[in-house]
């Protein structure tokens, strides 16, 4: 898979005929107090002991591991009859996030040439571009596309309930603020189905309870966004250790292990949403686990 990076954000590649982009929103550091700390963030069910014979092995000190900047990335894909965008970032969580709309127009893409945003879940770093600062939608021309559970978790009053506390005001505000714009404009996924030729939502629950992962295939060729099933490289090697976010960690476990097979089965190229910028890679079997091997990029 050749591309190139035009700078340290937007990365270009090729999915068959497909022309794709990986496109940073920026960046969100995760620390406490606002957080736990990472390794309880990112693992929170992990044996300890485990732990940290896991993180030593990716060099990291668990005591001095006292915070994750985790990398917000986008994807375009331009089908040639579709210029899709998946997810649309975190504008307005941070001064350090919201990056996506420079970054797109640096690429050559104004807002209005997306005629398709599909938005994976509803966690303020996937809808927080929906909007602009005044509540105005930021992609006017588009078709939003969002699994049905999801839609209703957030808005049918579900999410009030089942949130947890700490979480509950930041989330529902991002969702308050981002979902009832795109009302008129939304298309409901309740099955496994094509959105447009060649991009095909796939059901992925367990970090939210309409949590949605895309096969796009073009040529023989296939990217696999898995979104959040996978937070750190980690989850790939301890499927089973979730993260404090995840609403149904059974779910989130075993949503990991088809999705997984499914990339080494059909070598597909993965594109993870918190992984180090471009966030592209493939997952690869180790024993009776796996593994990430990230795509080399020429810098
Ligand atoms: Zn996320």
């Amino acid at each position: 898979m050749r591309g190139m990076i035009i700078d340290t954000q937007i990365y270009r590649f090729k999915v068959g005929t497909f022309e794709c982009m990986a496109v940073s929103d920026g960046t969100l550091t995760y620390a406490p107090p606002t957080f736990p700390p990472p390794a309880t963030f990112l693992f929170a069910n992990a044996p300890r002991e485990r732990l940290e014979r896991a993180l030593s092995e990716h060099r990291i000190q668990p005591e001095q591991w006292l915070a994750w900047v985790s990398p917000y990335v986008c994807v375009v894909v331009n089908t040639g009859e579709h210029l899709v965008l998946v997810d649309t970032g975190a504008n307005g969580l941070a001064p350090s996030t919201g990056k996506l709309l420079p970054n797109l127009k640096a690429a050559g893409i104004a807002p209005e040439d997306i005629d398709t945003v599909i938005l994976t879940h509803g966690h303020p770093d996937h809808i927080g571009g929906n909007t602009d600062a005044e509540g105005k939608l930021a992609f006017s021309k588009a078709r939003h596309v969002m699994w049905k559970d999801e839609w209703d978790f957030w808005t049918s009053g579900q999410a009030e309930v089942k949130l947890d506390e700490h979480v509950k005001d930041v989330l529902l505000g991002f969702a308050r603020k981002n979902l009832p714009p795109i009302r008129d404009r939304l298309d409901l996924v309740d099955q496994e189905r094509e959105i447009v030729p060649g991009i095909r939502a796939v059901a992925a629950p367990g970090h939210t309870p309409g949590h949605m992962a895309l096969v796009i295939s073009s040529e023989g060729e296939q990217l696999l966004c898995v979104s959040d099933t996978v937070l750190h490289p980690i989850h790939l090697e301890q499927p089973e250790w979730c993260a404090a976010v995840d609403s149904a960690p059974g779910q989130v476990v075993s949503t990991r292990r088809r999705l997984f097979k499914r990339a080494v089965t059909e070598k597909a190229l993965v594109a993870a949403f918190h992984f180090p910028f471009p966030g592209l890679g493939h997952i690869v079997q180790k024993g009776e686990g796996w593994r990430w091997q990230p795509i080399q990029t020429t810098i």
